[in-house]
């Protein structure tokens, strides 16, 4: 049997779903091709919505509020009795806001006319798509467009094989049926901070070992200096120049070994989270004739607009390079259903926001000073902690900062860095500010309302110039 759309999008994540709705907005005919099982159930969200972005943040949020719970709320008069911990309801809980979020895409989709086929789609030739359902008949699919939306899954590495309920990925990882004794954790990259704290904060005392011997080496120096410490001071273990060269089960535990600069040492856990990155999912998605070239990397190769190399084809996300973001994946989505109803569209990738949701979160956009600097940029800096900031003082939530680079010649901002309460949102300020081209003292004279948070970015802003108002600096201009 052969059907036709104009649009067929093969995965229905973040990237995917976003390209679909779209596309059906623009009055295209629109097919979205979803293979995932979540729970026994056909699902759509992709790994953002099931399996990464929307749960991690569910146990961040119960695990944050546990945390917060038992350490007391005396200072601000409120006695608390025995603190309970039920890991099955805070999973469930966890479960219903994915379901709810899963079944609302569904609903997205059937609203905007897009029909939602069950099983795997592979790009053949001439923009045919072969689609194999869970059940039934292989059928082919007539094309005028194809958008390759198909994600990413986690790197596996050859000295920590995954070991049912020991050692995991960090889908397992939202899994622990009870708060493990001592848990591990491969890789300080998000995942192992995020989940790291997850369990942490429940009980866990948690070791996390990063193969560099820098610690969140993308950030900017002294945001990482920061948060090292922070995460630090609450109980993760995090060990840097650390390379796992085996692992072996013993009973129901795990033996790491690795090495440092100190020699070799060996750990052991009772789970083990392996989140060393993730790769491009291209495996069964391209017939050998589809003409779609791969990069080094893996990555089907695009150009600035998500343009693959065979004309009306297109790929997004986590498949394509760039940062694997949900964000990034949903933009590039909406970019390439635009482009294909002949719409103007661009995305700026100089601008795509990173957070990290520990406690206090950390988020950054734009360049960071190593970076400005390394562009060749005569750089000016300031930064403004959240200790002194009224609104956080209130809320005993008040560690951190916001710091500003700039261009010294021009005034343009060129980054801002936050590690602070509610950081993943007060970056959006950074955002706006910058695609608006604005400068330093563009935000110096704009009115930031009192108290807020926010007040921390206006004196950031104006500690660039030496001039913030709650602390000691010499004016300068
Ligand atoms: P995916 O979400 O991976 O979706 C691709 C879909 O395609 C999958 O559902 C897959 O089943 C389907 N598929 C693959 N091949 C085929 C095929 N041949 N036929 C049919 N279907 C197919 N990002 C953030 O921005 N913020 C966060 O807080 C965040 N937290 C995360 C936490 C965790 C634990 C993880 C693992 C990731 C997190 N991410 C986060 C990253 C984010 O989930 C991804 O960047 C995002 O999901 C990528 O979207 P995508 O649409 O490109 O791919
Ligand atoms: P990551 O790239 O953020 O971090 C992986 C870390 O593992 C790096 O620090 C790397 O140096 C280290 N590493 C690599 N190989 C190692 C080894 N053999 N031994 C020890 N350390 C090793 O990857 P991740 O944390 O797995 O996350 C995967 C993707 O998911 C990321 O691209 C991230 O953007 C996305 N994600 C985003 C969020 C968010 O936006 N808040 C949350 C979770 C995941």
């Amino acid at each position: 049997m052969t059907q036709q759309a104009d649009v067929v999008v093969i995965g229905g994540g973040p990237g995917g779903y976003e390209a679909a709705i779209r596309a059906a907005q623009l009055g295209l005919s629109v097919i979205c091709i979803e293979r995932r099982i979540h729970k026994g159930k056909p699902s759509l969200g992709g790994t953002c919505l099931n399996v990464g972005c929307i749960p991690s943040k569910a146990l961040l949020d119960s695990s944050h509020k546990y945390h917060d719970l038992k350490a007391g709320y005396a200072s601000h008069g409120i006695s608390t009795g025995d603190i309970g911990l039920d890991v099955g309801a805070m999973l469930a809980r966890k479960d219903k806001v994915v379901d709810q979020l899963t079944g609302g895409i569904a609903q997205l989709l059937k609203g905007n006319g897009i029909t939602w086929l069950q099983g795997s789609g592979k790009l053949l030739a001439g923009k045919r798509v072969e689609f194999t359902p869970h059940e039934g008949e292989v059928q082919i699919i007539e094309a005028k467009s194809v958008i390759l939306a198909s994600g990413s899954k986690p790197i596996e590495i050859p000295a920590a094989p995954l070991v049912d309920g020991i050692v995991v990925d960090s889908t397992g990882a939202l899994e622990f049926p009870e708060v493990p004794k001592r848990m591990g954790v491969i890789g300080a990259g998000v995942i192992g901070l995020e989940l790291g704290s997850v369990w942490s904060r429940l009980g866990a005392d948690v070791v996390v070992l990063e193969a560099l011997d820098q610690f969140l080496a993308v950030a900017d120096r002294a945001i990482s200096k920061e948060t090292q410490k922070i995460l630090g001071k609450q109980g993760l273990d995090i060990r840097l120049g650390a390379r796992v060269t085996a692992t072996r089960i013993e009973g129901a535990q795990v033996v790491v070994t690795y090495t440092d600069a100190q020699g070799e040492h060996s750990e052991t856990f009772d789970k083990l989270i392996v989140a060393v990155g993730r790769r491009p999912v291209t495996t069964g998605l391209l017939s050998a004739d589809s003409g779609i070239s791969l990069d080094e990397r893996g990555f089907v190769h695009v150009d600035a607009q998500c343009r693959a190399s065979v004309p009306g084809v297109f790929a997004i996300g986590d498949l394509v390079r760039g940062p694997m973001l949900a964000h990034k994946a949903m933009e590039e989505g909406v970019m390439a259903a635009e482009l294909i109803a002949n719409h103007h569209a661009q995305f700026n990738y100089d601008l795509v926001i990173s957070v990290i949701y520990t406690h206090p979160e950390v988020a950054w956009v734009g360049m960071s000073e190593e970076r400005a600097k390394a562009e060749g940029f005569d750089v000016k800096s300031g930064q403004f902690a959240f200790a002194v900031n009224g609104r956080a003082l209130a809320a005993d939530d008040n560690q951190g900062f916001v710091k500003f680079v700039a261009d010294a010649k021009t005034d343009r901002l060129l980054g801002m860095h936050v590690i602070g309460p509610s950081a993943g949102d007060i970056i959006h300020q950074g955002l706006i500010a910058m695609e608006f081209g604005a400068s330093v003292e563009d935000l110096q004279l704009m009115c930031f309302a009192h108290p807020t948070l926010s007040e921390v970015v206006h004196e950031a802003a104006l500690s660039v110039d030496g001039r913030a108002i709650h602390a000691i600096q010499r004016k300068r201009k």
